[in-house]
């Protein structure tokens, strides 16, 4: 969905109801995410943003690997959007939850998924939206010295982005884990430490992606924050209700060649967070036939 389809009915006419105007949210974060999320939600919903107070998201999971996630990425932010919500008395609240690691449709890349949701108590709903970020700053090495480690910077982007260092193979007195990490003297203090305290000689650097340690995850969670005030500020023809847009799509492309439908999509099936409306949408710039390449008749 290209930028501002979000904000048409099925008509094509703008929608610019202002749904949240004057409203505030809480966004649960103790990360700094109100960077990359007060703007859009206040520009396209009038949605003001405060920061719930004294909320341990880390709680449910950190990337350092402290501590597990228990749960889904859907689940975990819905939790902690939830806890805001107890903690500070507000109808409305805002949290995000990224993930790193393989590419989920690319072999041998990496990617971020980055999840949002708004979870409205008074509507009863939960909007959500999600991206993947095809080129995070996210990257890890296993050395014995800086000089090992001096290949790996580059690709960590530091110091832009700041790094954590922890022993490879902590042995029985352990060895802290330094985070945070923003310049070349405390770098080269944790990595001596972590490998002389790791039972294989080795530091485990990686790149800090909480996202106020992370400026490229900052700038993936601002595009996200959008997509959200964008799908959130979209009401449902049936009951008006926000947070109506596609959720995902549907094959049946025809082939350039035959005309048999392929896997590859045709429509985007919109539904409602509220009620049951549902309908499909040819997908906005997309091609009308697929390559052959796609057909299970000219390609078996
Ligand atoms: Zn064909
Ligand atoms: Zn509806």
């Amino acid at each position: 969905m290209g930028k501002g389809d979000g904000l048409m009915d099925r008509f094509g006419t703008a929608l610019n109801r202002p749904v949240y105007t004057g409203e505030t949210a809480v966004l649960a974060s103790m990360h700094g995410k109100e960077e990359a999320f007060a703007g859009p939600l206040l520009d396209l919903l009038g949605l003001r943003l405060t920061v719930a107070e004294g909320i341990d998201t880390d709680a449910f999971g950190t990337f350092a690997g402290e501590i597990p996630r228990r749960m889904g990425m859907l689940e975990t932010a819905i939790a902690k959007a939830r806890l805001a919500l107890d903690r500070s008395g507000a109808d409305i609240a805002i949290a995000s939850e990224g993930s790193f690691g393989p590419h989920p449709h690319i072999p041998f890349l990496a990617a971020g998924v980055e999840l949002a949701v708004l979870v409205d108590e008074r509507r009863g709903i939960v909007i959500q939206e999600s991206l993947i970020d095809d080129q995070p700053v996210y990257h890890h090495a296993e050395v014995t010295d800086m000089g090992e480690l001096e290949a790996h910077l580059v690709r960590m982007d530091f110091p832009r982005h700041r790094l954590i260092v922890r022993p490879c193979l902590p042995g029985a007195r352990g060895g802290a884990t330094v985070k945070a990490i923003d310049d070349g003297k405390t770098l080269a203090e944790a990595v001596k430490a972590a490998s002389a305290a790791s039972l294989d000689g080795k530091a485990f650097v990686q790149t800090d992606m909480r996202a106020h340690m992370n400026p490229r995850r900052m700038t993936t969670l601002k595009r996200l924050a959008a997509r959200l005030a964008e799908r959130a500020a979209c009401l449902c023809p049936g009951c008006a209700s926000p947070g109506y847009g596609a959720v995902r799509m549907e094959g049946g492309l025809p082939c350039e060649d035959c005309g048999f439908p392929t896997g590859q999509p045709l429509h985007a099936i919109f539904e409602c967070v509220a009620c049951d409306h549902r309908e499909k949408r040819p997908r906005p710039g997309q091609p009308e036939k697929a390559s052959s390449v796609f057909c299970a008749v000219c390609n078996p």
